[in-house]
């Protein structure tokens, strides 16, 4: 299983490379990976399991975020009628996406990010995704809210992008024309 010894920090290059696209249909080394993420994130979310391991609560992970550059992620996150978005996604793209944008009132955090970065990230408000699960079928996903932002701070894990480098470091909490604010 995944523990926070596991991840790795900001400075660590796997953060800041591109991932490479996992071979179709995924290996089953592949498929364990991405088995292994979802399990980290429901663990972390579990307070019994988190405590007894020392995890810190994540809504997801990618494998860069382990040290391993494929295109794999996992999310975890309740959308807004409470319905609960669980997945593990292998090659995740975003198809196509709204031209509104979302931030998150409280601002990103990251398991590889051991600081308050504040700030406000803003991202597309509706997102579809296709990506291959964890039977190895493609599956489409149409994200908006919480887990729309989730996804999006998880695909960019994949292009070497975190989450600060969206916010202006001159002014930190500037809000994009438009752009809905979640809280959480
Ligand atoms: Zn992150």
């Amino acid at each position: 299983m995944i523990t926070m010894k596991d991840i790795v920090r900001e400075g660590h290059p796997a953060l800041r490379e591109k991932a490479v696209n996992v071979a179709l249909p995924p290996s089953e080394e592949d498929k364990k990976t991405a088995k292994q993420l979802l399990e980290y994130v429901q663990n972390s979310q579990d307070p019994e399991t988190a405590k007894k391991f020392g995890l810190r609560p994540g809504v997801g992970l990618a494998a860069p975020q382990i040290g391993l550059t494929k295109r794999i992620i996992a999310i975890q996150v309740h959308d807004e009628q409470g319905k609960l978005i669980s997945h593990a996604l292998i090659n995740p793209k975003i198809v196509s996406h709204s031209v509104e944008k979302a931030y998150l009132l409280s601002g990103e955090g990251c398991l590889s990010v051991d600081r308050d970065v504040p700030g406000y990230v803003h991202r597309y408000a509706r997102v579809t995704i296709k990506a291959i699960d964890l039977e190895g079928k493609e599956i489409k996903l149409r994200l908006k809210g919480m887990p729309a932002i989730v996804a999006q701070h998880e695909i960019d894990h994949l292009n070497g992008i975190m989450f600060y480098d969206h916010i202006d470091p001159k002014n930190p909490f500037s809000v994009v024309e438009g752009s809905v604010p979640i809280e959480r």
